[in-house]
């Protein structure tokens, strides 16, 4: 269920069979996990950059957000499902923690963007609980982030620090949790905050 390009491993999965197979028992068993949003900018970034590629290819999952990407894929005969665009599947995901009760970190995005996220999070989805929100201009090595995420204990947690700091904060801080769904989630506090 992986369709390899430029020797990254891409989720070959519907985003509901992604959402139904992957994320859920995830969040049911209280697992964490790593997901990336791969649009094209991230799979050129990987290609320059041996050391994010690295942080890429150790994620738990890798989805094709990006139409380049699922046309590569045709190209090399390795055609992909679909296309999952990370922002959509953050909707679905909101909507599943609507619906169970469970909690999501807004990490990311200038201080008033992300107030409006939550704002309307907040409005959109009244049983999600909101684990705590913080803005994204920090220094990746600041312990103080990730200790107030980790006593939040959110099931889920929303990193939008722009590529590729929030892959470089997940992946650098990832050993201190024990659960989460982790997501760069790149512009969506922005798309959210509307
Ligand atoms: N961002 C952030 N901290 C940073 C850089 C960016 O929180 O140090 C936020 C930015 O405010 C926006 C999101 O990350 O909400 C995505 O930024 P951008 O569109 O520049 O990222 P990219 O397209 O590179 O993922």
């Amino acid at each position: 269920n992986v369709v390899t390009i430029m020797d990254i491993g891409f989720v070959n999965k519907t985003k509901e069979e992604f959402l139904r197979d992957c994320v859920k028992p995830r969040l049911e068993n209280e697992e964490k996990c790593f997901i990336v949003t791969a649009n094209p900018e991230i799979v050129m970034k990987a290609r320059e950059d041996q050391a994010y590629k690295e942080v890429i290819q150790e994620a738990d999952y890798v989805i094709p957000d990006g139409i380049g990407i699922v046309k590569a894929a045709g190209w090399m005969k390795q055609p992909l499902k679909e296309r999952i665009a990370g922002f959509d599947l953050v909707v679905d995901l909101l909507q599943y923690a609507n619906e169970r009760g469970l909690s999501c970190y807004f990490l990311g995005a200038q201080a008033h963007v992300n107030e409006k996220a939550v704002a309307a999070v907040r409005k959109e989805y009244p049983n999600v609980t909101i684990a705590g929100n913080h803005h994204g201009f920090f220094d990746l090595d600041d312990l103080s982030i990730v200790e107030a995420v980790k006593e939040s204990n959110a099931d889920i947690v929303l990193v939008a620090l722009g590529l590729p700091r929030q892959e470089l904060w997940i992946n650098q801080h990832y050993h201190h949790f024990h659960k989460g769904v982790f997501i760069g989630v790149g512009g969506t506090l922005d798309g959210l905050a509307g």
